[in-house]
């Protein structure tokens, strides 16, 4: 990843470094996860088909336990048949689903939210960066840990970045910029629940004065982690990833899928300061889609028997149900070029 971490002991006007002592030993375990998270090794086609549909049945088994029956149906349902177009070279086109259940924590339907946001958002982000002269940073804000539910957690860490927003020293730095929220919950059943911001900052600060901000909104927190974004996209894939998608759902009990379920009308993204008012009078153009790289939209006229555009090999449709699908995606990883999905 093009991405560099910002020390936070940052270079004080004397040429010396002001020492992190303060931090609270919770900062490290900030510091862990959120690197853990953009090493992440990628998985396999195949390794993620699998991944979603176990996940899928374990959430389809609790509906049940819960007497959720519609949801379960719906689940079961949802991409249970896909249709795809693609070239014997392992070009895919176009994924059709039968169906989508639109369910928050549906893992097939989630990618899919993931994927318009950011065809959404990545042309209105280089559009304000280029506009305003801004650079871009990933910042995540914390809160201390309280025996509440993901609900009031959600909603006490989203006052406290309202009420950091209003303070003169952000104001002077940042620009606007989007927010998402992270679900995760430790062993001892507390949530933990965090703000991804990307930022649009005017200028550089010493992130101490920033903890000093945040601990005056939030009462009794100062940790946060900040770090410069190389790559709009990139950073935007990595936020965009957390929306909504706590990391914990294959150990997800009942208890769980209940809160979630209450949780119905909660917005996990959302946009502030002037990249809102930006988005809002934004006008795609054309070139956006290619801009985005967004196959799915750059495809939308390609049939079976057309040539594939990146090698010329003709196109072909075929219908897998969900249980086929990882066996497919293990072939078009291991079998040659030429030799996909023709047996
Ligand atoms: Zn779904
Ligand atoms: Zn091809």
């Amino acid at each position: 990843m093009n991405q560099t971490t910002l020390s936070t002991s940052l270079p004080l006007p004397d040429g010396s470094r002001r020492l992190s002592q303060s931090s609270p030993p919770a900062h490290t375990y900030l510091d862990k996860r959120v690197t853990k998270s953009q090493t992440n090794r990628r998985r396999t086609r195949s390794q993620g088909a699998r991944e979603r549909l176990a996940t899928k049945e374990h959430l389809a088994r609790l509906a049940v336990g819960l007497r959720e029956v519609e949801l379960a149906h719906k689940l079961k349902r949802c991409h249970s048949v896909v249709e795809f177009l693609f070239c014997p070279n392992k070009h895919i086109y176009r994924i059709v689903p039968n169906f989508t259940c639109e369910f928050r924590l549906c893992p097939d339907c989630s990618r899919r939210r993931s994927r318009k946001l950011q065809n959404k958002y990545l042309p209105m982000m280089r559009g304000f960066m280029l506009h305003h002269k801004v650079t871009a940073v990933h910042l995540v804000l914390t809160q201390t840990h309280r025996k509440e539910n993901r609900k009031q957690s959600a909603k006490r860490i989203k006052d406290a970045f309202t009420r950091l927003q209003r303070r003169g020293f952000w104001i002077q730095h940042f620009k606007g910029g989007t927010w998402s929220l992270e679900f995760t919950k430790d062993k001892n059943g507390l949530h933990h629940t965090h703000l991804h911001i990307i930022g649009f900052r005017r200028k550089f600060f010493d992130i101490e004065l920033l903890r000093g901000e945040w601990l005056a909104a939030t009462g009794d927190s100062h940790v946060l982690h900040l770090k410069q974004i190389e790559d709009i996209a990139t950073g935007l894939r990595e936020v965009v990833k957390y929306v909504s998608k706590p990391l914990d759902i294959r150990r997800f009990g009942a208890e769980d899928l209940k809160e979630f379920l209450g949780l119905k009308n909660m917005r996990m993204f959302g946009t502030f300061g002037e990249f809102r008012d930006f988005c809002k009078d934004f006008e795609p153009s054309d070139n956006d889609a290619a801009a985005v790289g967004d196959l799915e939209s750059l495809a939308r006229d390609l049939v079976e028997g057309c040539a594939c555009p990146q090698c010329n090999e003709p196109l072909f449709s075929l219908r897998l149900s969900n249980k086929e699908l990882p066996q497919f995606y293990e072939q078009t990883e291991s079998s040659p070029p030429g030799k996909v999905g023709t047996s």
